[in-house]
């Protein structure tokens, strides 16, 4: 497999992120507005502090504000909802996200509908959902977004392609499958559900996988020349590592897929970087919006 078909998402993200800081000077100097992110994480799970941790590290080296609210397990769902409700009146704040998954003793989709939706940089309530859809302005999920970056930085029009999206939830598969409408391409969104799975994969020309299943799409369910972006994040044993140890690898069975595609994201360091270097983006963008500025342009 030749080197360039390797989509480098850890370098794309960096690039991103650069951009993104240069705006936030910009807007910094111009206009005295410097966008502010707030992360609340409920609870211990040690993935989701390490996510936290880099959201919050990252937002700073771009410039912006990073606030960051832990609060314990075993939180009731109307103390959470009134810091919310503070963050939602905060002017230094222009992005709130809740870390998911939530304890069982809070509503999550409470949760997500009482962020102030110009202030949702995650793009989970359901009238970002509903903008997305009906193409107004909406705060697009982070990882859909990058996911679409990278498409475009490589395939310029997307226009009239065939693409074809694995997994239908609402963080991932729906708002890919808007945002490839919205770009005119013929979409099909397949789940557990779908029969002949691999046909239809085959006739993708924009393949995006995000099921959770190891190395479940196969290089002989790729059309060659198709482009794949693989949103899984699946850690396996390897044995080979030596006892106990593991290794992450995505949906898709990357060196086989390779053999036929004309470009593939990598897992590790394909999609998986482009998430927060999106959150930061649409904090700029919330920032830019709620002080009356354009868009910035990314
Ligand atoms: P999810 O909510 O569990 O959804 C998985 C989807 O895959 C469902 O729609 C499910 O179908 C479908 N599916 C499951 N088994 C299938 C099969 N055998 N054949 C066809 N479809 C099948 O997962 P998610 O939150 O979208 O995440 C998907 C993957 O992306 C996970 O590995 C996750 O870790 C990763 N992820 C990565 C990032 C990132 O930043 N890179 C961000 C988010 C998620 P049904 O609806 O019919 O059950």
């Amino acid at each position: 497999m030749s080197d360039d078909k390797r989509i480098d998402g850890k370098a794309f993200a960096e690039s991103l992120r650069e951009r993104v800081g240069a705006e936030v000077t910009k807007m910094k100097a111009d206009h005295g507005v410097t966008p502010g992110l707030a992360v609340v994480l409920v609870g211990e799970d040690p993935a989701s502090a390490v996510y936290v941790r880099n959201k919050g590290k990252q937002t700073e080296e771009a410039g912006m504000t990073s606030i960051e609210h832990k609060l314990p397990e075993t939180t009731a769902e109307a103390d959470l909802l009134a810091l919310i409700e503070t963050l939602n009146e905060d002017a230094s704040i222009n992005g709130i996200l809740v870390q998911l998954p939530l304890p069982d003793q809070i509503d999550e989709q409470k949760v997500l509908a009482t962020i102030d939706v110009e202030k949702d940089v995650d793009g989970f309530h359901v009238e970002n959902v509903g903008r997305l859809w009906t193409g107004g302005d909406a705060l697009v999920p982070c990882t859909p977004y990058g996911c679409l970056l990278m498409l475009k930085d490589r395939l310029g029009s997307l226009s009239g392609k065939r693409a074809v999206i694995v997994g239908r939830s609402n963080i991932v598969g729906k708002p890919m499958a808007a945002l490839l409408l919205a770009e005119s391409c013929t979409v099909s969104i397949c789940h557990s559900r779908t029969e002949d799975l691999p046909e239809r994969c085959r006739e993708a020309d924009i393949l995006v996988a995000a099921v959770g299943r190891p190395e479940m799409i196969r290089g002989d369910w790729v059309k060659p020349g198709a482009v794949v972006i693989d949103v899984g994040i699946n850690r396996i044993d390897a044995p080979e590592k030596g006892e106990g140890k593991t290794r992450l690898v995505g949906d898709v069975a990357y060196a086989e897929a390779a053999e036929s595609a004309s470009a593939i994201t990598p897992v590790p360091g394909g999609v998986g970087p482009m998430t927060i270097a999106c959150l930061l983006r649409n904090t700029a963008v919330a920032a830019a919006r709620q002080n009356g500025l354009d868009d910035p342009d990314f």
